[in-house]
């Protein structure tokens, strides 16, 4: 099976090597990353794309996915598999399914969780939506670069379900941090507080598994200085997704719109850029 490999960034890298360590040969283009040695560098989006039977894309966003499905879905030979591993707007992943047709191509999106030291230890999970064919023909693939392969339904619904996640993620997380707040302020030892709500019904995994009180439960950011592991910036992109599919269907999400602004905040007017999402803490600990 040819494979290509289109953006080589913080996620896309040590996806495709791990491709590489498992006996693939993987063709790789990035307009600016370098290309990891293990891969065999291309000079071109399209050149990466001939006689591919799998092009996967890892990329920023939904204009990206679009520039490159655009440029190399008539590369591809009929029959092959687009699969769009980034996390882009659920009306770019149907566009590009659309377009997908057109040659013949099947589209499968399926955005990940689990960052990049998912990526690098191969246990991303995968939230796919696209043919039941398609999904079949690519799972040995998912099972290199991941521990877990959801099949959500067709084409865009891995979008959706990221989504979803990620804005119960986000609301959850500032839920937990704002508890740690208000408990520090009536004098609840931190500690405490995580033995009680770990066990009790507030438990989530933003307490449980990702803590955003330093050196309480498991190790997280909270431990190194909030150096990330998922930054706020692609939380607060995340959210904006969530916000932008809610304003396209109607649905009322007040608790998503709110994370998004709360969030919004923290990365452009109280030096959240650059710091993972767990450290939205400080805004209610005082420390902003
Ligand atoms: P990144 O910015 O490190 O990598 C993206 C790469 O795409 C860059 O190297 C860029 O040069 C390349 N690129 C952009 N446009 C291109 C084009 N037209 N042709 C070829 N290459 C192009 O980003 P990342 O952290 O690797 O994230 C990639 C995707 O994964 C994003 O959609 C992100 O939301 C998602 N994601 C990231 C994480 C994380 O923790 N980093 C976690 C889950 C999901």
């Amino acid at each position: 099976m040819k494979i290509g490999f289109i953006g080589l960034g913080n996620m896309g890298a040590p996806m495709a090597v791990n491709l590489t360590a498992a006996g693939r040969s993987v063709t790789g283009f990035d307009i600016n990353a370098a290309c990891p040695p293990t891969l065999v560098p291309a000079s071109s989006a399209i050149e990466a794309a001939k006689g591919c039977e799998v092009m996967i894309t890892m990329l920023p966003d939904g204009a990206a996915l679009h520039s490159v499905a655009m440029e190399v879905m008539p590369e591809l030979q009929p029959g092959s598999v687009f699969l769009d591993c980034s996390t882009v707007d659920v009306a770019s992943a149907v566009a590009a399914a659309e377009h997908a047709t057109t040659y013949a191509v099947e589209f499968v999106d399926a955005p990940v969780s689990g960052g990049v030291v998912g990526a690098e230890k191969g246990t991303l999970t995968f939230m796919a939506g696209g043919s039941p064919g398609a999904f079949e023909k690519i799972q040995p693939l998912f099972g290199i670069m991941g521990a877990r392969a959801v099949h959500c339904g067709v084409a865009g619904t891995g979008q959706v379900a990221k989504i979803c996640n990620n804005m119960i993620l986000g609301a959850t997380m500032i839920a937990t941090c704002e508890a740690f707040g208000l408990a520090d302020r009536l004098g609840l030892d931190r500690q405490k507080m995580f033995d009680v709500v770990s066990s009790s019904s507030g438990y989530s995994w933003s307490m449980n598994v990702y803590c955003p009180a330093p050196s309480i439960g498991p190790e997280s950011p909270s431990d190194h200085g909030y150096k990330p592991g998922f930054a706020a910036d692609l939380m607060l992109k995340d959210l904006r997704l969530s916000q932008q599919a809610a304003a396209a269907t109607g649905a009322a999400t007040p608790m998503g719109a709110l994370a998004t602004e709360i969030y919004r905040a923290f990365v452009e007017e109280e030096q959240g850029t650059g710091v993972d999402f767990s450290g939205i803490i400080r805004k209610f600990t005082g420390q902003i």
